[in-house]
């Protein structure tokens, strides 16, 4: 085949064959093209028009083209639809080559692998996630190659499989590369379709093992590497996959963590889903998490770190406390904070600037961004002056303000330079003195040029006599056919147009020497003059990165400083004595969705004596699950150190959160609802420790009513008797409420609701004792069934509730045998009045005022005023 191609396609596919399974940018003179079976996707990817080109004995290839200086967003658009591109450029001079120019591939670009700010996510780490299984031992090694963090961990034991899954939904890579075989892969594969779907698999089995043991020495220290085979092989086809892709240095790829479960809260994904802490369940974005509520960061490094603070809850009360200290301390003083905020909006994302400075592709625009960035530290140093908690004094000395660096760029590099670096235009005058004299005359030839053309306009006596330049005759003088006779024997022809003539002559041409020169040289000599500023600034990468780690870590105190001032946040107090007592908790995005009603705050006692497991009833849409996620989330949040919406609280760190809330749907797994619950509950029964929170919404529902209800009691005694960990139980079979008569530590909660007539009022309160009544006929009827349904589903629960003898309570004010007497302050107008306060606003003397008319009220409706 390929002796019948023309020669440059012959080159074409040899170097696609080496990559069979990338889009092909083939460069030739100013554009890059794509052919063959590329240049069809290519071109109804981006739009653009499919065309043909000679291939060889009369045969046609599909063709298509872009030009190189708009590549990048073509590039962009390919990477965000999960393709790979590999740039083939000309690595030699056309004009210096006879026959065809050589052509390379210089780099690959996949969406794990892409440095340019354009594909970027913001506030977001875009991670490059190796899998590896040796001896059932399956490893995880990751990257952010945009700020080059590399992290590593492993996984062994029959749920292997479930814990990489947990992992790889913390780290939610964009590129998951299958290093070799792996067992159950095909669970992986339904887990990342279904929870991941932004990530690209791409299998990868063609490494050297060699090369592989030179790459790992190569970056890390001996120290750092993991002892065991699997996860250094991981680690080690990292390296390799970064080499064959960037194929430069990347020498910033220099620290190997490792992800330590034990050192922090574990979120598995399921309970990362449920309580939407950094992606909502609609569409995986921000919007209406956890983190859309504390997130006031001011800086994309600080935005990236806050989630990471957010996943990774801690567990020792020692460096919570140490974080709740310095937010203390910045919430203490509102008008600093808000000048430091203002300083680190000026900030840029300069840790992924120090990575293109890394690798070569920083332009002249990121180094005055990274200048800008550095210009704002001596005042942030005056200020933080006033701060002394431990953790600000730790930031303070990672940041530095690198003045060496601010004023070699001030001194250098035009304030607002072009993006290409090839065209001039970089450099400051007076900055180097050569270019300065090369600028000069390259000025002064405008001059030149005017008085040469007065001078032989003067000679000739020719009027309209011009001198113009274009790129391929250079320098002429042109003079129109009219005045032909009048031209010197001097003047060398050179080219004739249809109404003139274009002429040479020796003073002009060696003008044009000189001049072209200088404009030559000026480029070379700036784009010179740049690397080198470029490549000084890299020898004090390890400096300005650990300055950008202090502002991450500053502005997130900042930011969660700010959410707890806003939103009216308290210090929960961090305790070691097993137990969570919080005062009017409130469920932090709920709260802020809230639009007409209050969110009615509400209490939690638990701890291993006498509230070990809170049995919760009530009727459908009472506030059961946002309830118990509430609490999930108010523990999460305090052990990341943040404030929390509560009037006060006493918490005693967790070491893992399970959730197991609503149905699911992996239906991709080929299970049905029931079977993907009963084998979460078995995760979390096998899991779960004495110092675990628990929180299980209604489980048991996918089966029949008998054996639902004997599983959810079974597990119930199950914690109770084994397992021992702190647990809230929301459930509407009502029976199993009879379980606190039997185990001290079982409480039953209920929602606390009103019957006006048909109607139900729900009052969102938690309150002690078990409810008899679900009202799902109620909330169906909210909903819009049709009437006739309705009276139905009434007349059918009326012969059931004979049939079964249950005897319904009376209408009590409020829907609660156990408890009713506390409740009587709930009447319908106390209710509605009570909710309308608002407190915040509220003056103390008001306050006492409102007070005594409630009780005034309240002493009315039960007789006694
Ligand atoms: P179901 O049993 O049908 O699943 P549920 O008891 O779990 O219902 P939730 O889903 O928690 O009910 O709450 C229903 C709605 O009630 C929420 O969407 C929220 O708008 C509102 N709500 C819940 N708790 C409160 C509260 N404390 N204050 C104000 N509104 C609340």
């Amino acid at each position: 085949m390929v002796a019948s191609c023309t020669p440059m396609m012959a080159q074409y596919k040899e170097i696609k064959s080496s990559h069979p399974n990338e889009i092909l940018f083939f460069r030739l003179g100013d554009f890059y093209e794509m052919f063959f079976d590329d240049a069809e996707v290519a071109s109804r990817e981006l739009e653009i028009t499919l065309t043909s080109r000679d291939g060889g004995q009369n045969s046609r290839v599909p063709m298509c083209g872009i030009p190189y200086h708009a590549a990048e967003n073509y590039i962009a658009k390919l990477i965000n639809k999960g393709f790979k591109v590999a740039i083939c450029e000309q690595v030699e001079d056309p004009k210096q080559t006879k026959g065809i120019v050589r052509r390379e591939v210089v780099k690959v670009i996949t969406p794990g692998t892409v440095l340019s700010e354009t594909l970027l996510p913001d506030k977001h780490n875009n991670y490059l996630v190796v899998l590896y299984e040796h001896n059932k031992i399956i490893s995880i090694a990751a990257t952010d190659i945009s700020t080059g963090e590399c992290l590593w961990a492993q996984f062994q034991g029959t749920h292997r499989i479930q814990a990489v899954c947990d992992q790889l939904y913390l780290l939610t890579p964009i590129e998951l590369v299958i290093g070799g075989e792996i067992e159950n892969i095909d669970d992986i594969y339904a887990f990342v379709d279904n929870r991941l779907s932004k990530c690209t698999i791409t299998p990868f089995s063609d490494f050297n093992t060699e090369i592989i043991s030179s790459l790992l020495n190569q970056h890390f220290s001996s120290n750092v590497l993991p002892e065991e085979l699997s996860s250094r092989t991981a680690v080690g086809i990292l390296l390799y996959y970064l080499h064959q892709t960037i194929k430069t240095d990347l020498s910033h790829v220099n620290t190997l963590g490792y992800i330590n479960s034990a050192d922090s809260l574990v979120l598995d994904a399921s309970t990362l889903r449920n309580l939407e802490i950094t992606r909502n369940m609609r569409d995986g974005s921000k919007k209406d998490t956890l983190l859309s509520v504390l997130d006031y960061t001011n800086t994309a490094m600080g935005g990236r770190l806050l989630r990471k603070w957010l996943e990774y809850p801690l567990l020792q009360h020692t460096k919570i406390i140490k974080r709740q200290e310095a937010i203390a301390e910045m919430l203490e003083k509102p008008s600093t904070r808000q000048a430091l905020q203002n300083l680190l909006s000026y900030v840029y994302d300069f840790e992924r600037i120090l990575t293109r400075i890394e690798v070569g592709t920083a332009n002249a625009r990121d180094l005055i961004a990274l200048k800008n960035s550095l210009a704002i530290i001596p005042a942030l140093q005056d200020m933080l002056c006033q701060f002394d908690a431990r953790l600000t004094s730790e930031i303070k000395s990672l940041i530095s303000p690198h003045q060496n660096i601010v004023s070699l760029i001030d001194s250098s590099i035009n304030e607002t330079p072009p993006i290409s670096l090839r065209d001039g235009g970089l450099i400051k005058p007076e900055y180097h003195s050569e270019l300065d004299e090369l600028r000069s005359i390259a000025k002064d030839s405008k001059q030149w040029i005017q008085d040469l053309e007065a001078a032989e306009r003067e000679r000739t006596g020719i009027k309209s006599l011009k001198i113009g330049y274009n790129k391929v005759f250079g320098y002429y003088i042109e003079i129109t056919h009219t005045h032909s006779t009048l031209v010197p024997n001097s003047y060398i022809r050179k080219q004739t147009l249809a109404n003139a003539e274009r002429y040479i002559i020796p003073e002009l041409k060696d003008f044009e020497t000189k001049v072209l020169g200088a404009q030559e040289k000026i480029v070379s000599l700036e784009y010179q003059l740049f690397t080198d500023i470029r490549n000084i600034i890299k020898s004090n990468i390890r400096e300005i990165q650990s300055t950008g780690r202090g502002i991450a870590h500053l502005d997130i105190i900042i930011s969660l400083a700010e959410a707890a001032s806003r939103h009216n946040y308290c210090k929960p107090n961090i305790v070691t004595n097993g137990q969570i007592s919080i005062k009017d908790g409130k469920h932090p995005v709920v709260e802020r969705l809230l639009k007409r009603e209050l969110f009615v705050p509400n209490d939690t006692s638990l701890n291993h004596t006498d509230s070990e497991i809170m049995i919760i009833t009530g009727p459908n849409m009472a506030g059961k699950s946002t309830y118990m996620r509430q609490v999930a989330i108010l523990v999460l949040m305090a052990q990341t150190g943040s404030f929390i919406p509560a009037r006060e609280a006493s918490i005693s760190p967790v070491d893992r959160i399970f959730t197991r809330v609503g149905a699911s749907d992996d239906l991709s797994s080929g299970q049905s609802t029931f079977m993907v619950e009963m084998n979460e509950v078995a995760q979390i029964l096998k899991h779960a420790t004495d110092r675990s929170l628990i929180i299980l919404d209604e489980i048991g529902r996918g089966t029949s009513t008998f054996d639902g209800m004997s599983i959810a009691r079974a597990v119930l005694e199950y914690i109770k008797d084994r397992v021992k960990a702190k647990t809230l139980f929301a459930t509407h079979y009502h029976e199993l409420t009879v379980l606190a008569d039997h185990y001290k530590g079982v409480q039953n909660f209920s929602v606390a609701v009103k019957e006006r007539g048909k109607e139900v009022v729900f009052l969102r309160r938690i309150i002690s004792g078990g409810a008899d009544k679900s009202y799902g006929i109620h909330v169906a009827q909210l909903a819009g069934l049709p009437k006739k349904l309705i009276e139905r589903a009434t007349e059918i629960l009326d012969e059931l509730e004979q049939t079964h003898s249950v005897q319904p309570t009376p209408n009590d004010d409020i829907k609660n045998p156990n408890n009713a007497s506390s409740l009587s302050l709930f009447g319908s107008s106390l209710t509605d009045e009570l909710l309308a306060i608002d407190v915040m606003s509220t003056t103390p003397l008001e306050a006492i005022n409102i007070l005594f008319r409630l009780q005034t009220q309240a002493k009315r409706e039960v007789g006694q005023g």
